[in-house]
């Protein structure tokens, strides 16, 4: 699968306002600072598309991206809310909370939600619940681990090895765990592969 053209589509306070449920389509999420931004730039080969920003946690919106707009096979690029912001009031945390629930269990079209997790910090509680989460409601996720570049490997294997014994510890099933590194330009040609997958099942049914 090759992303030929990347289009902002909208920004949206609520499920409810969110681009017709036609197209399929591939969300992203993680905390705040997790390299998010910085991945779906990667990915549609456009530095300013997402905005890296060194404000965490100021994202309140799901945001849209049309990919490939002159293609009869379009989707949407999904960059969901940053979760696991400290600055951020309790309230605003539960409110993130519902409005996200939302989106993930009831968005008809969302084909695979694609969990971002730093990989050169050890794994994060907020991370772990998550991911146990979305195990129990039978979401269909795949982990990406961001940042493979900024630690020696040692130490980025050593994280990656905790965070495998604690989703086992967890009783997670099998996931599937992709490393890529945005800064290097390494490792999206696996996450292009599932979505590649995916929009080819669509369009044999
Ligand atoms: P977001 O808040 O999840 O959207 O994260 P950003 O994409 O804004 O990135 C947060 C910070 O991490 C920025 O300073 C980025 O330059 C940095 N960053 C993002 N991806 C990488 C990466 O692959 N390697 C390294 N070393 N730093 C990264």
């Amino acid at each position: 699968m090759k992303i030929k053209s990347a289009k902002y589509i909208i920004s949206s306070p609520s499920v409810r306002l969110c681009p017709e449920a036609t197209l399929s389509e591939f969300a992203f999420i993680g905390r705040s600072n997790v390299g998010k931004s910085s991945l779906i730039n990667y990915l549609t080969n456009n530095g300013g598309l997402a905005k890296v920003s060194n404000n965490p946690g100021k994202t309140r919106y799901i945001n849209h991206f049309l990919i490939n707009t002159d293609d009869n096979s379009q989707f949407y690029l999904v960059d969901l809310p940053g979760y696991g912001y400290a600055k951020v009031s309790k309230t605003d945390r539960e409110k993130w909370g519902a409005f996200i629930e939302e989106y993930i269990l009831n968005r008809t079209n969302l084909k695979i939600l694609f969990v971002l997790v730093d990989s050169s910090i050890p794994p994060q509680k907020t991370d772990l619940e998550f991911i146990a989460w979305l195990n129990y409601k039978q979401i269909n996720f795949v982990v990406i681990m961001t940042k493979n570049d900024k630690k020696k490997p040692k130490e980025i294997l050593a994280n990656l090895a905790v965070f495998k014994k604690e989703i086992t510890d967890l009783k997670i099933k099998e996931i599937e765990i992709i490393p890529v590194s945005s800064l290097k330009k390494q490792g999206i040609d696996q996450v292009l592969d599932l979505i590649g997958i995916q929009i080819n099942e669509d369009n044999h049914n």
